[in-house]
């Protein structure tokens, strides 16, 4: 999956065939190794579902027939069903013989079925089969339905599935865990008029009476339960032939062209994986299937050889599109794409596991994109993820990237920064430590040992060893079962015989626990790479200290390239010496260390005045991509000084003065030809002067929301939430009911969908409110009224939790239920209220069960950890920018 997370992190800086299966031999015996929620009796080798979808009752029908090895005598078969009532179930031996008809009895809590037999089942092979019935579901898990305005504004509904973590239980009673590995036959009855998708071309149409067709798809590879896939609609299809298979894409009738983006990044990426895994994409066909809507924890879903993407990050829609989300386009099919290997090839064998898709996946994600697009600041973008996940990683309720999953909603919380960012970051630094050629033959030999089969972290580590990156495991195993991060201070740096020598000491570094961990900090074996202005240098570190020696007497750079996982902590004098090299530091290393040391400041390790003067470093004309972040960081800072309004007058001034000429040099439209960076600089620009009320930005934002107002396509696509942001954020009523109007009568879903978020961005309060009662009606859209409360939430948290806990059961009808605990993290995300710590924790006693209370304790400790810094941070900042006037 990809996760909205991550996307809106990256956006908000932007601001912005041949079936090899049947060649291999499933396993008849269970892995007893394995946490499970079902008695391992029985092993399910082939599904055949039949599904007859009622989509305007929200309902189906299925029956489905399990090939099935029963291994240990048993009087009953447990397997997972949620949602579903299940009307009869008989077994029969597989060589003939009577049907035994089965008791059945549901465990919803358990979300399993039980059917008892009256006599003992002998081992061997049986087919099961059940008769059932479901619903349809209005949030994305299960079989869900999404509804829209078609090409002729009429009312359409299309359906889809999505099963990952554990909701395919919720479309077919399976054993449900992704090691119960499957090969599986999919047919559905829909309207003759329609267009069915699967994971697998059709095999075979039959028409029949009452404006109805059969469609039968051919048996998939085997695969786990979670990848299987099933669509149907009022759908166009695009394709092209590449990499030896075909490529589509499936989008409401009428937004073809608006797929050719994505087509043509999905042909050129393919060639690419099939090289780089060394085994080709199995499949006869791939497609990407797009789905008006959104949800509030993805943006995509890697169904084997039938991807779901929401229309906002698949679309190129002239009228609302950035270049950021044009980015993001191909950024989310490369993740995709990536899983068909690493993920639905090579599964992992249980959700403790869970990174080495997510992980792995964001990571390849990032290296296709610096791949064919290496002016797009991907490297740059890497910097920021592990600064996203060291934000996590950083409290005392963050957790190994191989993690301890035993319920349902632990699989589902599970999906985080740590096993996305953190993973994607521990993925890098080996691969800079095993080198790109060792680890991308360690890769080959991993996907070809282990297709159609399920696997653990260490197995990944034997492939990279075998390849030849000796030490891999030791370290790898450092940073994949241990939690946090190391801290790497560096003694004074001598110059010795023309190379710079100093002792690097390993300690921990955290946000919460500073005295704690210094006191006793786990240790690491860290691969530390440095420069000196010479060659680069490379020193595993053993113990607490390590002897560090670089060619060449220039300003000591360590981590340099930024591929290690770990912060650094100079002496003042270093630290001096380097913010004075900064200017000439390559982008990702000037990124890399102004966020590394803005993080040692603002968390107390060293002065404010440190990270200040790095971030202060950076010239106003250098890198976009890095200046594009860098305005991020000094944004965060106003942020921090909330409740001060004279300091963040200040620093809004300081940033303004700085970057306000860069933003006239880039001009308010884009211009033809011009790089790529500055095209993603002028909105992240736009916005933050706009948010600083700059007079120039708010004089362009009224004359072009006046012409937008007689005019939709008064202001370019490109741009449009960029301004419509800055104008609804300081928008009074007229300005929002304008803005409201205009969501209504828009017909286009991406644009409307992104004009309902804007009316929850207004910075007044009453505006604020009006918004959060808007989401409750029924006129945004199922999916679309959580996406509202999340934008309240931004100025306003506490507004927003207040009224989503006065109105938990309505709204807890608008977020996909594997998302439900997890949304007030989100909603919380951005304050640092101490008196909202009480609120949290009384929320998670009444309303989650112990086990799955970490994203709640995580936003508890953010905040204390956050609020506790603030005087501190206040004061320092204060002294420091009147020490150093604007030069
Ligand atoms: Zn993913």
């Amino acid at each position: 999956m990809k996760s909205v997370a991550a996307f809106l992190a990256t956006a908000a800086l932007a601001l912005a065939t041949p079936c090899l299966a049947q060649a291999v031999t499933q396993a008849d015996t269970v892995d007893t190794s394995l946490p499970t929620q079902l008695p391992r009796t029985a092993i399910p080798h082939h599904y055949a579902i039949h599904v007859v979808p009622h989509a305007e009752r929200l309902a189906f029908d299925g029956d489905v027939g399990i090939d099935l090895e029963v291994v240990a005598a048993t009087r009953e078969l447990v397997l997972n069903a949620a949602d579903l009532k299940l009307a009869s179930a008989t077994l029969r031996p597989a060589k003939g013989g009577a049907a035994l008809p089965a008791s059945i009895s549901l465990d919803p809590k358990a979300q399993t079925a039980a059917l008892a037999f009256d006599r003992s089942i002998e081992p061997g092979a049986y087919h099961l089969a059940i008769r059932y019935s479901g619903v349809i579901h209005t949030q994305a898990n299960g079989l869900f339905a999404l509804d829209y305005k078609n090409a002729e504004g009429k009312d359409a509904r299309s359906l889809f599935t999505q099963f990952e973590a554990a909701d395919a239980r919720r479309f077919v009673p399976s054993w449900d865990e992704p090691d119960y590995k499957a090969t599986w036959d999919l047919t559905a009855r829909v309207p003759a008029k329609s267009m069915a998708v699967s994971n697998m071309p059709a095999a075979s149409t039959k028409q029949l009476a009452g404006g109805l067709k059969e469609v039968k798809f051919q048996t998939t590879p085997i695969m786990s339960s979670y990848l299987l896939f099933f669509a149907d609609g009022d759908f166009d299809r695009i394709s092209k032939p590449a990499g030896g298979r075909e490529v589509g894409i499936v989008v409401s009738r009428g937004n073809g062209e608006k797929a050719r983006t994505a087509l043509d990044d999905e042909a050129q990426i393919l060639p690419y994986y099939n090289d780089y895994f060394g085994t080709p994409y199995p499949l006869p066909k791939l497609d990407n299937v797009a789905g008006p809507g959104q949800s509030q924890f993805f943006s995509a879903m890697e169904n084997w050889g039938a991807i779901f993407t929401f229309e906002y990050a698949i679309l190129d829609d002239p009228a609302i599109t950035t270049e950021a989300q044009r980015q993001n386009i191909f950024e989310t099919e490369a993740h995709e794409m990536a899983h068909q290997w690493f993920g639905d090839l090579v599964t992992m064998a249980w959700w403790d596991d869970l990174w080495l898709n997510e992980g792995f996946a964001s990571w390849m994600e990032n290296k296709a994109t610096q791949h064919f697009h290496p002016d797009w600041g991907a490297d740059i973008d890497r910097v920021g993820a592990r600064e996203s996940a060291m934000g996590l990683d950083s409290l005392n309720s963050t957790h190994p990237v191989v993690q301890q999953v035993r319920t349902v909603e632990q699989a589902n919380q599970a999906f985080d920064s740590i096993a996305y960012s953190k993973g994607q970051s521990v993925i890098a630094m080996l691969e800079a430590f095993a080198t790109p050629d060792v680890w991308r033959d360690g890769i080959r030999r991993y996907v070809a040992a282990h297709a159609y089969r399920n696997t653990r972290t260490t197995d990944l580590w034997a492939a990279q060893e075998a390849a030849g990156a000796k030490g891999l495991t030791t370290i790898a195993t450092d940073f994949t079962t241990q939690p946090g991060i190391p801290l790497i201070t560096v003694g004074p740096a001598q110059c010795v015989s023309g190379a710079t020598v100093a002792t690097l000491t390993q300690g921990q570094f955290s946000a919460d626990r500073r005295a704690e961990v210094s006191a006793s900090p786990q240790s690491w074996h860290v691969p530390v790479r440095a420069s000196a202005g010479g060659q680069e240098a490379q020193v595993v570190t053993q113990g607490r200290t390590t002897q560090l020696s670089v060619p060449g007497c220039g300003p000591l750079l360590v981590n340099a390239g930024q591929t290690g996982y770990y912060r650094t902590l100079y002496t003042p004098q270093e630290a001096a010496a380097l913010t004075a090299a900064v200017p000439k530091l390559a982008p990702v290393d000037q990124y890399g260390v102004i966020a590394d040391s803005m993080t040692l400041s603002t968390t107390g390790y060293q002065p404010m005045a440190v990270g200040l003067a790095f971030l202060d470093s950076l010239p106003a004309n250098g890198s976009a991509d890095v200046t594009q972040h860098v305005v991020g960081l000094w944004d965060e800072i106003y942020d921090l000084l909330d409740g001060d309004p004279a300091l963040q007058k200040a620093i809004a001034a300081r940033v303004t003065a700085k970057y306000g000429p860069r933003l006239r040099q880039l001009g308010f439209t884009p211009r033809d030809g011009e790089p790529v960076a500055d095209t993603t600089l002028r909105p992240t620009l736009i916005a933050t002067l706009g948010k600083y009320r700059d007079p120039q930005v708010q004089a362009e934002a009224a004359r072009l929301f006046a012409a937008w107002k007689q005019d939709p396509n008064a202001i370019p696509g490109s741009l449009k939430t960029t301004w419509l942001r800055a104008i609804a954020r300081n928008a009074n009523a007229a300005t929002w009911d304008a803005i409201h109007e205009r969501a209504k009568a828009t017909a286009g879903n991406v644009e409307r969908t992104a004009l309902y978020q804007l009316l929850g961005r207004a910075e007044d309060e009453a505006l604020a409110r009006r918004a959060l009662e808007l989401a409750l009606t029924n006129e945004p859209g199922k999916t679309i009224s959580s996406g509202i409360m999340t934008s309240v939430a931004v100025a306003h948290p506490r507004l927003a939790i207040d009224f989503v806990l006065s109105h938990l059961a309505e709204v807890n009808q608008l977020i996909d239920i594997s998302g439900r605990s997890r949304f007030m993290q989100r909603l919380a995300s951005s304050s640092r209220d101490p008196a909202l710590i009480p609120i949290l924790e009384a929320y998670a006693k009444d309303h989650l069960a112990e086990s799955d209370r970490k994203p709640i304790q995580q936003a508890i400790d953010r905040i204390r950890s956050e609020s506790e810094q603030t005087a501190r941070i206040h004061a320092e900042t204060e002294a420091w920018l009147k020490a150093h006037p604007q030069g």
